[in-house]
């Protein structure tokens, strides 16, 4: 038996699709409803942290993910300015724990091509081109799903993981929103010059963060993360000629990323914003997940991974209970909400050091910090 046997999730994205996986691989009946017509991954590439590993391995997905990605270990802190010199080498600590390389990037369209294949394996019913306008809770026993006003019929549990702007939580009357934190990010997919073999970032210089992961044997994706601008309407070429401009002081393997990008990269921009709802994170049988509930700024590369253990916690409570009960609840929002309050403060509090430009800050001492903290599983 498990809690629930018919679900219905809301968001194709990476907390989504792993919600729907382990369900369905448990035996439940999962429809996804999305509302873009295709998959889609924006955003260049990745960094995904020894934990987000361990939990792709608990949806059976870590074999595909492994040999899709760039595994490496540690990362470089350089400065500006020429030959762009090392100034610190962080540890390496495995937070997905010793079974799992400590860090991996990879293209985004490539773990999200992955993920919907398992949840094809898995038995899924993907609805894409659905969006979920309403939901009626009025029935104790179960919720009325509407697609764009109609009903798309009647579910045990509703998963929202439809993202930032999540209309699931609104549906359900949590009023928390995402506010930017003042950090804008260009970000651009690139070649990887053979030296770089890990993610390197520069503190410093006419942006607050410059850096870039590898993301496969030729790629890698690189960015720069400037106060936040209006860059609405900013064409692409415009964008890359931005990137160029803002990375001068960069040197290195930022040569290379220049040529890339006066070869005719493009490059996209988004804010960085911070927020998280305080439990609970379900009113009766609909519940939010990953960034729905939760979000940071990437300067721990921490996001993901949250929304990942979410599904992962919450999925094996599902399967091992028999009905929903106030005590399974309370399970996930003990095992959950520390740990992803402990990511977002830390995640904010490295932006705001940039921001205001403090050089005592131990950064290094507040990622490995948090990196220990998520080697123990959620
Ligand atoms: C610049 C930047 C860099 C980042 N870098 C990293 C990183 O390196 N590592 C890391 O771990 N994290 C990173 N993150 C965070 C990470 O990208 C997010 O935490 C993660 O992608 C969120 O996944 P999600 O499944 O919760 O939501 P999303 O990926 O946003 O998916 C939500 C889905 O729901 C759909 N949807 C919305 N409304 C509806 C509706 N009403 N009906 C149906 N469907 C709907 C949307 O179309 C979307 O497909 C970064 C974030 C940013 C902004």
């Amino acid at each position: 038996m498990t809690a629930v046997s018919k679900v219905a999730v809301v968001g194709s994205g990476v907390a989504g699709l792993a919600a729907a996986i382990q369900l369905a691989r448990a035996g439940v009946l999962v429809d996804l409803f999305e509302a873009k017509n295709e998959l889609g991954a924006a955003g260049s590439g990745i960094t995904l942290q020894g934990n987000a590993l361990r939990a792709f391995d608990a949806l059976g997905a870590w074999p595909d993910i492994e040999a899709a990605g760039y595994p490496f270990t540690g990362l470089a802190l350089r400065a500006p300015g020429p030959g762009a010199p090392v100034v610190a080498e962080l540890p390496d600590v495995k937070s997905g724990g010793p079974d799992y390389p400590s860090t991996m990037g990879m293209p985004r369209a490539e773990l999200a091509g992955i993920l919907l294949e398992h949840a094809v394996a898995a038995g899924v019913g993907l609805r894409f081109g659905s969006r979920v306008t309403s939901l009626d809770s009025s029935d104790e026993a179960s919720v009325e799903v509407f697609v764009d006003g109609d009903s798309a019929g009647r579910y045990d549990l509703v998963i929202g993981a439809d993202g930032l702007n999540s209309r699931v939580r609104e549906m359900i009357g949590i009023d928390v929103k995402p506010e930017p934190t003042g950090m804008g990010i260009w970000r651009t997919f690139v070649t990887r010059p053979p030296e770089v073999e890990r993610s390197e970032l520069y503190y410093g210089g006419p942006v607050y963060i410059a850096g870039y992961t590898p993301t496969g044997e030729n790629t890698m994706y690189a960015f720069l993360v400037e106060k936040a601008e209006d860059r609405v309407g900013v064409t692409d070429e415009e964008a890359a000629a931005i990137m160029v401009e803002e990375s001068r002081a960069y040197d290195g393997p930022w040569n290379a990323i220049r040529a890339d990008l006066q070869a005719g990269g493009t490059a996209n921009y988004t804010w960085f914003t911070k927020h998280l709802v305080e439990e609970p994170w379900n009113r009766g049988r609909v519940v939010i997940i990953g960034d729905a509930a939760h979000s940071c700024p990437p300067t721990i590369a921490q996001g993901a991974a949250q929304g990942l253990e979410d599904a992962v916690v919450l999925t094996e409570l599902l399967v091992a209970a028999d009905e929903l009960t106030p005590e399974l609840w309370n399970e996930f929002h003990a095992r959950r909400l520390p740990r992803a309050k402990a990511v977002v403060a830390a995640s904010v509090q490295l932006g705001q050091w940039q921001i205001d430009g403090d050089r005592e800050a131990d950064a290094g001492g507040l990622i490995f910090g948090i990196a220990q903290k998520m080697a123990v599983p959620a």
